[in-house]
C-alpha cells in the first residue's frame, strides 16, 4: 500500500512539474493546469485512502476530511465561475492566503501533537527533550510553517482589501524600520522557542502566532496599489514554502514537491515582474508606487496643456486607408469587456486588407497574462500578440496606433520625468507611430494615479467613451466606407 501511495505521489509530482511548464504558453496553459489538477486530486485520494500511520491505522475522521472537501469545493467552484475577469487578481489573493492559513493550522496542530507526545513521556523534562534533535528539527518546522503560512495569510488578506478599494495604504513614519524590529523579535522568539524550549514554550508560541499575523499586515499596508500583483507573486511563493515544511513535517513527498514549486514559481514571477518594471524588489516593497504621486507629466497637463479629440468617422477613415494598425489593450478593455468587439474590428480591418497586430505590455490589466487571456476569450490568434520588445521595434513603421483603456503602460514619464514613480518602468512607445488614437471615458488617470503626457502630444487624439460602444461605433462607420 505504502509503496502503491509514493508512486501515486511521484506521478502528482510529475503532472505539477508538466502542468508549470504547460502554463507558459496561452495555447497550452488550460491543458496544463488540468493536468496538474488531476495530479492533485490523485494525490488527495491516495492520501485520504491509502495512507496508513506507524501503527497501520488508515485515517479516520472522514467527516471532518468529507465536510472540508465539499464545503471547500463548492465555495472554490462557485468563486472561480463566478469571478470577473478584472477580479482575478483578488481571487487568486484570497486563494493564496487560504493556502497560507492552511499552512499555520498545520503548525497550530503538530505543535499541540508535539506538547502532548512532551508531556506523556514520564521523567522528561523540557530541558531534556531540547536534547533531542529529531524533536528540535521538527519544531523549527512547525515555526517555519506558522511564522510563513500566517505572514502569507494576513499579508493576502490586506492585499485583497487594497486590489478591491476597501483598504486604503496605510502608513506611518519609521513603518519599515518597525516592519523590520518586528520581524527580528519574531526571528529571536522563534529561536529561543527551539532552542530553551521554556516553560512558557505555550504561551510563546501563540505570541509569535500573533506577531507573524501583524507583521504580515504592516508589511503589505505600505506597498502601493500598483505593486500589489508583485506582492501577491510574492505571498504566493510564501505559501509555497510554508506548504513545503508541511510536507517535511508529514514526509508527504507531492506535498514537499507541490510546495517547493509554488514557492520557487513565485519568486521567479515576483523577479521577472520587477525586471519589467524596471525596479527592484526592495523598491517594490517599500517604493509605495501607485499611491497617488503625481509626476511632472501631471503637472503640465495640470497646468492647461490642451488635447485634442477625434470623431469618430475621422478614425474610422485614418484606419480604413492605414497600412499597419497596432492596437493596444489595457485595463479599460477588460472593464468594458470588449475583446469580442475588437476582434471583430480586427477581422474586418483585415478584410479590408490592413495588417493588424496587438501590442501587449507585461503588466497590462491587472494580473500577469491578463491581456493574453481576455483576447484567448474572444479568439484572438496567438501569432497576431506582439510581446513588448517586438512591439516597440514595430511601433516606427506602423500608421495607427489604437489604444483601448491603457494608461500607465503607455506613459511616456516612464521614460523621462525621473520624478515620475513609474520612471524606469518599459513601457510601449506607441508614440513611434505615425498616428495614435487613444479611446477611454476621460481624462483620468491610471492605476498609478499619474496623469498622461502622451494625450497631450501632436500624433495622438482623444477618441472618448466606453471601449465597447466606441468599438461598435467604429465597426458600424468602418462598414459603410
Ligand atoms: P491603467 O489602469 O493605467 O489605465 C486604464 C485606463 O482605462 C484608465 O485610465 C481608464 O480611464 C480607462 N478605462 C476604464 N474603464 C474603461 C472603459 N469602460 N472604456 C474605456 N476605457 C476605460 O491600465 P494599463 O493596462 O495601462 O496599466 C495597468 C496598470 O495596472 C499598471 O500601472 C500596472 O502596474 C497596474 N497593475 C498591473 C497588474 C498586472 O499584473 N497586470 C495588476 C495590478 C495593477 P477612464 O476612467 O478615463 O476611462
Amino acid at each position: 500500500m505504502a509503496a502503491i501511495l509514493t508512486i501515486i505521489y511521484l506521478l502528482a509530482s510529475i503532472t505539477f512539474i508538466i502542468g508549470l511548464k504547460m502554463l507558459a504558453h496561452p495555447a497550452r496553459a488550460r491543458r496544463g493546469n488540468l493536468i496538474a489538477a488531476a495530479g492533485m486530486a490523485a494525490a488527495i485520494a491516495g492520501t485520504i485512502f491509502l495512507y496508513k500511520d506507524e501503527e497501520g491505522n488508515f485515517l479516520q475522521n472522514y467527516t471532518w476530511i468529507f465536510g472540508g472537501l465539499i464545503i471547500g469545493g463548492i465555495a472554490g467552484t462557485v468563486a472561480a465561475r463566478k469571478v470577473k475577469m478584472t477580479a482575478m487578481p483578488e481571487m487568486v489573493s484570497i486563494f493564496n492566503g487560504m493556502g497560507g492559513a492552511c499552512a499555520a493550522l498545520i503548525s497550530v496542530v503538530e505543535f499541540g501533537h508535539l506538547m502532548d507526545g512532551l508531556q506523556s513521556v514520564p521523567g522528561l523534562t523540557a530541558i531534556d527533550i531540547t536534547f533531542q534533535a529529531g524533536l528540535r528539527q521538527q519544531l523549527l518546522i512547525i515555526l517555519a510553517g506558522l511564522v510563513i503560512g500566517s505572514i502569507s495569510f494576513a499579508g493576502s488578506m490586506i492585499a485583497w482589501g487594497k486590489l478591491n478599494g476597501k483598504i486604503r495604504d496605510f502608513i506611518f513614519t519609521g513603518q519599515h524600520i518597525f516592519n523590520i524590529v518586528l520581524l527580528l523579535v519574531i526571528f529571536f522568539m522563534a529561536l529561543y522557542l527551539v532552542g530553551w524550549l521554556p516553560a512558557s514554550g505555550v504561551l510563546l508560541f501563540y505570541i509569535i502566532l500573533g506577531l507573524s499575523l501583524l507583521y504580515g499586515v504592516f508589511f503589505v499596508m505600505p506597498i502601493g496599489g500598483a505593486d500589489m500583483p508583485v506582492v501577491i507573486s510574492l505571498l504566493n511563493s510564501f505559501t509555497g514554502v510554508a506548504a513545503a515544511c508541511g510536507g517535511f513535517l508529514y514526509n508527504n513527498k507531492a506535498m514537499l514537491t507541490g510546495g517547493i514549486l509554488v514557492g520557487a514559481a513565485g519568486t521567479l514571477l515576483t523577479i521577472l515582474m520587477c525586471k519589467a518594471m524596471n525596479r527592484s524588489l526592495l523598491n517594490v516593497l517599500i517604493g509605495s508606487f501607485g499611491t497617488g504621486h503625481k509626476g511632472a507629466a501631471g503637472a503640465k497637463a495640470e497646468g492647461g496643456a490642451a488635447y485634442k479629440e477625434i470623431s469618430l468617422s475621422d478614425a474610422a477613415m485614418v484606419m480604413n486607408y492605414a497600412h499597419k494598425v497596432i492596437i493596444v489593450p489595457g485595463y479599460g478593455l477588460a472593464v468594458a469587456q470588449a475583446q469580442h468587439t475588437c476582434h471583430e474590428l480586427e477581422k474586418l480591418l483585415e478584410s479590408k486588407g490592413v495588417e493588424v497586430t496587438y501590442a501587449i505590455h507585461p503588466v497590462a490589466g491587472r494580473m500577469p497574462g491578463h491581456m493574453n487571456v481576455l483576447l484567448a476569450e474572444a479568439d484572438v490568434s496567438y501569432d497576431k500578440l506582439q510581446e513588448m520588445e517586438q512591439a516597440n521595434n514595430d511601433f516606427p513603421s506602423t500608421d495607427v496606433v489604437l489604444i483601448l483603456g491603457a494608461n500607465d503602460v503607455v506613459n511616456p514619464a516612464a521614460k523621462n520625468d525621473p520624478a515620475s514613480p513609474i520612471y524606469g518602468m518599459p513601457i510601449l512607445d506607441v508614440e513611434l507611430a505615425k498616428t495614435v488614437i487613444v479611446n477611454k471615458r476621460s481624462m483620468k488617470p491610471g492605476y498609478a494615479g499619474i496623469e498622461n503626457d502622451l494625450f497631450f502630444q501632436p500624433k495622438a487624439s482623444m477618441l472618448f467613451g466606453d471601449a465597447k460602444k466606441v468599438l461598435q461605433d467604429l465597426i458600424s462607420e468602418l462598414k459603410e466606407l
